[in-house]
């Protein structure tokens, strides 16, 4: 991969981490101050579980998309980032602009997919 397409992704990667780091920071303490919270009655109650709820998700979301970028920012720098995990060949540009964290090329994607409706069915 040319070094220009390196650069270019590590600036996006790292823009990226940059913003959802500060929105984890913030889910952090709202968690918490949700789990200190002492409802006073049943509507109470079952809104702020539902909030709480709706954060929590919110953060595994965050947390593994933290990871995903974390993890290609480590292969940008040790140069395999670009190709596929399983079948060894590039993954198009085109796949990786709309999604930089991806690890797979389209082709093996759709066999996963295809894999995983199998199992489900
Ligand atoms: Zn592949």
């Amino acid at each position: 991969m040319e070094k220009e397409v390196v650069a270019h992704f590590t600036a996006i990667l790292t823009k990226r981490l940059e913003e959802i780091i500060p929105g984890i920071q913030v889910l952090k303490e709202a968690l918490k101050e949700g789990s200190e919270m002492r409802p006073l009655d049943e509507v109470d109650l079952s809104s702020s579980r539902y909030s709480l709820e709706i954060m929590m998700r919110i953060q595994s979301r965050s947390h593994q998309e933290l990871q995903e970028i974390a993890s290609a920012l480590r292969r940008l720098k040790r140069g395999d980032f670009g190709i596929c995990t399983l079948c060894d060949h590039a993954i198009s540009l085109e796949r990786l602009k709309a999604q930089p964290t991806t690890m797979v090329c389209i082709d093996c994607k759709r066999g996963l997919e295809g894999a995983e409706r199998i199992k489900v069915a």
